[in-house]
């Protein structure tokens, strides 16, 4: 056979890596113990598990089944070493971390073979693509560990980190976690997938040949029900970092709502990968098997919706399939296969039952013509044509080497079809035209979005999702505040947000007592009995105009002492409903200029000071406090307002250098609708400081005032009328605030929701929100002086506001 009929067939033969080492490595450490406090330890239960080889369905390794005995132990061991290592200089900590990188990259050939031995990933994706992966999010990270105390001043560790990691990326993920949770002085413990514990044991190795203080990291194997749960229960666990299928990221959402866990969620995906008629067609082919035939196409990013532009799509997917003809599939460790083995037979009947109910539902499901191995677990790369959008493998993440491919004739056709999902995570764009795919990549609901390339990650741009691919971003500097607080919530004197007798709100700055400084300001002492009650017509704000409550229910207002002085109207969930369709109807709002956003921002400022006396007395006459106290309020609010509109055109999104040609826009971008219920301190302000750093960065809000004192809100509507605010952009509905917040977590239309009242309020929005993976921002009944900067307008508010998206824009020929 010649060099030319064998580059024309690609018929070679097998390459393998040696498992040697790797085995060797298993039998001196089998059975596994459990990681903890530097040592290895017996599981409380005295049970094993078996670890399968994919590639071949055979027992690979023994590994512990960890029970909650022993999460109880590795938990307590976290908290005693964060006592230290969360004090720990970040010098010191980035010397770690950097000696962590260095010992992974001299173990990357064992742990490479680890991985595919457990996994069933071939070697050439673990060698080239996973492990260096990880050493650069080491380093990466233990940069941040030296920069912390400069570059994220006034914020500290949250404590002990619960993480938990799917099998698809094993140590990558496993890099994803640590590598921040440590850089910011957090200690953790870590329970790998069932399926593939073992690269995770030998980075524990790691741990102790770099001599990091025992209990800053442990790691515990087992199974969820035993391990997994018992962690997102644990009373002392402080953060839970999930990556995972939106199922069981649905279920810790609502087991830890209302703990006050703070939570980030990673989970699945049905990302589209656009084609436009003008792309590089074999560029493209590629492209494709990147995106779904990487990892047998178990990865949550996989580019598993295929869009092209109906005038190529004949063109295109016969050259796919004579694609697909050459890939070569087998043993995870031969160097010269294209897809390995599935994760397990549980898997591979997943993705089956998946497919044959694509052929039942219409579609027609093309394989190459060879045969995959008998032993072990493996599934033919897979396309299906004539798929309609509705159809379960259009919707439903398969997670295996399946392409549903559709057409679409138009660009904006094309971005409808694409938002057409459940998910958020990520998306690829192939057009030559640059104008074209820039324009495209904004519009699409995605955390990522990767212009003529696919499956780039990089420890410098932040990844993550939108909708229900869950929330937070791992990477990036965005990255680093999923395992940190401000260092003001510790320090804070807890008072509840809500009394739940009186009418006086508590958690206010000390309320003077001073009808002379009332005097000495030039006001007419105010006394609320001098004064008969201002009557209020009650209604809602929907759509820019003042609407009667569907109810045609009002409620009284009442003072301190319980004197009524007006009526709001009693919101319900017809109103509330009203109100999140103008919000949607609004949305053009988040593709207006920042500087127009800017000006109304100011505009409302003027408006509201130019009746600054009349809501001074009105924050007198609804809380009982000094007119000095007041006239602070509203002085801070109008503050507020040039705050939020000075960031307006100022909060941008940042350029990352990967190592590679091309830069990676990361643009922060409104969340969508927010639903936000306010507190009960400091009504005016309260209500503004959420108000303006909201629409500021291109929300659409469907706001509740605080249900005690809501006169300052429903007094803005006509501040809001005269301020060229777009309608609709900003709409009010007063009433139950906990009732309505309910609603408005219920709702599948509402992207966010912001919650200031009380413990069990928080926690009811925060179960709630799991319906649609909404992003929660509550206070678990913990008040905040909305009058301190920090506390009432810190970069946290912009944050809560926008999501980051990565463009990923490679140059060069
Ligand atoms: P899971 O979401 O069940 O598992 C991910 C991790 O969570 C594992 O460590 C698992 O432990 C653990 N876990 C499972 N249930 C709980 C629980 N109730 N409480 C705490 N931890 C829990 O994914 P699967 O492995 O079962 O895969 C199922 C599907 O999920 C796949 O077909 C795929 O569609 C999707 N998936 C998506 C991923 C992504 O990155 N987006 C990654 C993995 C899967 P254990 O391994 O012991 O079960």
């Amino acid at each position: 056979m010649s060099v030319m009929d064998i580059f024309e067939t690609m018929e070679y033969g097998p390459a393998p890596e040696s498992a040697t080492p790797g085995l060797d490595w298993i039998k001196e450490h089998q059975p596994f113990g459990l990681f903890i406090n530097n040592q290895w330890a017996k599981p409380a239960s005295g049970q094993y598990l078996d670890t399968i080889n994919p590639s071949t369905g055979k027992p690979l390794a023994q590994v512990a089944a960890a029970n909650s005995a022993d999460v109880e132990v590795a938990v307590s061991a976290a908290r005693d070493a964060f006592e230290l290592w969360g004090k720990t200089p970040g010098h010191v900590r980035a010397r770690y971390l950097y000696a962590i990188a260095r010992h992974i990259q001299k173990h990357s050939r064992l742990l490479a073979v680890l991985e595919s031995l457990d996994n069933g990933k071939t070697i050439r994706e673990t060698r080239d693509l996973d492990i260096p992966l990880v050493a650069r999010h080491f380093y990466y990270h233990a940069g941040w560990a030296q920069l912390m105390a400069s570059e994220l001043p006034g914020y500290e560790p949250v404590g002990v980190v619960g993480q938990i990691i799917p099998w698809n990326f094993p140590l990558l993920m496993m890099a994803w976690k640590i590598a921040p949770a440590l850089a910011m002085g957090n200690t953790v413990v870590l329970k790998p997938a069932r399926y593939t514990p073992l690269t995770a044991l030998k980075f524990a190795e790691i741990c102790q040949e770099v001599g990091l203080p025992p209990g800053v990291v442990n790691i515990l194997t087992g199974e969820a029900s035993q391990v997994g749960e018992a962690l997102v229960r644990h009373p002392d666990v402080n953060k839970i970092a999930f990556t995972g299928s939106t199922d069981v990221g649905r279920g810790i959402r609502r087991a830890t709502a209302g703990s006050g866990k703070k939570l980030s969620l990673e989970l699945g995906g049905k990302s589209p990968f656009i084609v436009f008629d003008d792309a590089d067609l074999d560029s493209v082919v590629e492209g494709v098997v990147d995106a779904i035939w990487f990892n047998q196409g178990q990865v949550c990013c996989a580019g598993s919706r295929l869009l092209v532009q109906e005038n190529i799509a004949d063109r295109l997917i016969e050259k796919l399939r004579n694609r697909m003809e050459k890939l070569r599939i087998g043993d995870a460790l031969d160097k010269a296969v294209d897809i390995g083995a599935i994760v397990s037979a549980v898997q591979l009947q997943e993705i089956q039952r998946l497919v044959n109910q694509g052929v039942e539902e219409g579609a027609v499901m093309w394989q190459p013509s060879w045969a995959c191995p008998t032993e072990g677990f493996y599934f033919p790369p897979t396309l299906f044509t004539n798929v309609s959008p509705a159809t379960t493998i259009a919707q439903v993440e398969i997670f295996g080497p399946v392409l549903v491919s559709m057409t679409f004739r138009t660009p904006a056709e094309a971005v409808a079809l694409a938002n057409n999902t459940r998910y958020g995570l990520a998306a690829s764009v192939w057009s030559d035209n640059i104008n074209l795919a820039l324009d495209v990549a904004p519009k699409l609901k995605a955390g990522t979005v990767w212009v003529n390339c696919t499956n780039m990650f990089d420890a410098s741009s932040g990844f993550g999702g939108y909708r229900e691919s869950g929330y937070g971003r791992e990477g990036g500097k965005e990255g680093l505040y999923e395992y940190v607080r401000p260092s003001w919530e510790t320090q804070r004197i807890d008072q509840p947000a809500s009394p739940s007798n009186g009418h006086t709100p508590v958690g206010t700055p000390s309320i003077a007592t001073e009808t002379d400084e009332q005097h000495e300001n030039g006001h007419a002492a105010f006394s609320s009995t001098t004064l008969p009650p201002i009557d209020r017509t009650p209604k809602l704000f929907i759509k820019g105009k003042q609407e009667r409550p569907d109810s045609g229910y009002s409620r009284d207002v009442y003072d301190p002492q319980h004197r009524v002085i007006g009526q709001i109207g009693e919101g319900n969930r017809k109103d509330i409903r009203n109100a999140v369709e103008a919000a949607h109807a609004a949305s053009g709002w988040a593709n207006s200029t920042t500087h127009n956003r800017a000006q109304i921002l100011y505009y409302i400022a003027e408006n509201l000071a130019i009746r600054e006396d009349e809501f001074i007395r009105r924050i007198v006459q609804q809380t009982g406090r000094s007119y000095k106290d007041a006239a602070a309020e509203v002085q801070t609010s109008l503050s507020r307002l040039f705050t939020c509109a000075a960031w307006a055109d100022k909060y941008e999104g940042t350029v990352h250098r990967p190592p590679l040609r091309g830069v990676v826009l990361a643009m922060k971008e409104a969340i969508g609708v927010i639903g936000i219920a306010c507190p009960d301190e400091q009504p005016l302000l309260g209500f503004i400081s959420l108000v303006a750093p909201a629409i500021a960065m291109g929300n659409t809000i469907v706001i509740i005032p605080s249900e005690q004192a809501p006169l300052s809100a429903t007094d803005c509507y006509q501040v809001f009328e005269t301020s060229d605010i777009p309608a609709g952009v900003v709409n009010i509905v007063t009433g139950d605030r906990d009732a309505l917040a309910q609603v408005l977590s219920d709702h599948d239309d509402v992207d966010a929701i912001w919650y200031f009242g009380t413990a069990e309020g928080s926690q009811r929005v925060e179960m709630a929100s799991a319906g649609n993976m909404k992003r929660t921002w509550v206070n678990y009944g913990h008040s905040r002086n909305w009058l301190v900067p920090i506390q009432g307008e810190g970069e946290e508010f912009l944050r809560e506001a926008t999501q980051v998206k990565n463009i990923w824009v490679p140059y060069g020929e």
